[in-house]
């Protein structure tokens, strides 16, 4: 296969559907000049991984000459001079870059609705999210533009898209992937992940990403995982279903894939318990405080002096304040004051202080039901995906939608959520959680079932 050839394919595709289906903001003009430089990589006898695979990347990643805008009006003209650690590593393993893929605001949100350029709509059907934030990405790799793409997991960001579009979405551990060039949202929480359509390609270019790097305070220095799936490994793991997921708000779809997944695994020798993790029902309100109060202080540098837009005016904190009002959505400016409300003196110990309890008390029980079990059982969502415009007058209603996934940002932990039914023609995710930097497992199993 010519790289070239594999990138005419796919832009074709893309001119095909894109202009209904919106998973890119920004397609690179390089692109074709990279294929045919990794061409003559290959011919100079260079073993690479990705070599000529196309991948699209959320536009919250820097990219070296192009344009990144995390789907913000206030990072209008920003052009990176660097590429993210993650993009760096995609080259390297010769991955062709599409382009950049469109978000929520920033990454917050669940639905791509908060995008300033117009939301993503779900390939299986267009009156549909894809899920969100990284909802661009799950578009690009359901609607069969690339086999593989790269978003970002603060919440559930890669994990809930995946569900909603019949992908697969995988959030390592904490500190596998390094940061370098992701920009922050919330810095405790924010990890890089990865779609694909098949196991086997999750896996590899999730292995192309991990690894340590300097630039990244954050990024460990741990033995790599093993990511080869082994599914005859799956056989022996002991899986725990969390009870607190399984309480209320689910559609009877959700419940159904679930028990339909335990069946077949059961039939191939997985054992089942039911595991209770009653601090889970606190995991939603815990992130919320969590990341706005991060994500007020990430945010605090878009004054309109460093980077992107300006709005002029005659002194510099009006210019300041000009930017931010206009540059800003509105969910963006409601996380900002909701952050800063829950720092402020008066408020600190009883809403921040008592979301870091939470969140220490949410991990000290992971850690204990993995002395029990292999790995931990959950839906993605509790639903399948909604229509455009269902949630967007009610930030609550959206925020619920990442009840099941939150937790594992707030214990670290290695994720991924795998295609496991439908409900009314509307694809539904189940996701596997494992202990920190046992990744390994998680593929395993999704092989198993797979
Ligand atoms: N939907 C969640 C939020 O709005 C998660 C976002 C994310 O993972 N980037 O915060």
């Amino acid at each position: 296969l010519d790289p070239g050839d594999v990138l005419r394919e796919t832009l074709a595709r893309i001119e095909r559907f894109d202009a209904r289906v919106h998973a890119f903001l920004t397609l690179n003009p390089e692109a074709e000049a990279e294929a045919e430089a990794v061409r003559r990589r290959v011919e100079a006898g260079e073993e690479l991984p990705l070599a000529g695979v196309p991948v699209a990347v959320k536009d919250n990643l820097t990219t070296r000459g192009l344009a990144t805008t995390c789907a913000s009006g206030v990072l209008e003209g920003f052009v990176p001079p660097y590429d993210a650690a993650a993009v760096e590593r995609l080259r390297a393993a010769g991955a062709v870059l599409v382009g950049k893929t469109n978000l929520d605001e920033f990454a917050m949100g669940s639905s791509t609705e908060h995008s300033h350029f117009g939301p993503t709509r779900n390939p299986w059907d267009l009156e549909r999210v894809p899920g969100g934030s990284s909802g661009g990405s799950a578009a690009a790799v359901a609607a069969a533009y690339v086999p593989v793409a790269v978003g970002s997991d603060t919440g559930g960001s890669v994990r809930q898209p995946a569900a909603f579009t019949g992908t697969l979405g995988f959030k390592p551990t904490y500190g596998r992937i390094s940061r370098y060039g992701l920009v922050a949202f919330a810095s405790s929480l924010d990890q890089v992940g990865t779609f694909g359509r098949s196991v086997a390609d999750l896996a590899l270019v999730s292995r192309v990403l991990m690894g340590h790097d300097p630039r990244d305070a954050t990024s460990l220095e741990a033995p790599p995982a093993r990511l080869e799936p082994d599914p005859r490994r799956g056989r022996g793991y002991t899986l725990g279903v969390v009870r607190e997921t399984l309480e209320e708000g689910n559609s009877p779809g959700v419940l159904d894939a679930l028990a339909r997944f335990r069946t077949v695994l059961e039939s191939a020798g997985v054992r089942f318990v039911e595991v209770e993790l009653p601090s889970l029902r606190h995991a939603l309100a815990a992130y919320y405080l969590v990341a706005t109060a991060e994500a007020s202080s990430n945010l605090a540098r878009y004054d309109g002096v460093h980077y992107g837009a300006r709005v002029a005016a005659g002194e510099v904190r009006a210019l300041m304040q000009r930017t931010r009002e206009r540059g800003f959505g509105a969910e963006v400016k409601r996380r900002i004051l909701m952050g800063t409300f829950a720092l402020s003196s008066g408020y600190y110990d009883a809403y921040y202080g008592r979301a870091l309890k939470a969140r220490r008390r949410i991990a000290a029980e992971f850690a204990q039901a993995f002395w029990e079990v292999d790995l931990l059982v959950t839906p993605t969502t509790p639903t399948p995906a909604f229509r455009l415009g269902a949630k967007l007058d009610d930030p609550l209603e959206m925020y619920l939608s990442d009840v099941d996934t939150v937790a594992v940002n707030l214990a670290g932990l290695p994720a991924l959520s795998l295609p496991a039914g439908f409900e009314e023609g509307l694809p539904l995710g189940v996701q596997l959680i494992a202990p920190a930097l046992a990744e390994d497992r998680l593929f395993d199993l999704a092989a198993l079932f797979e």
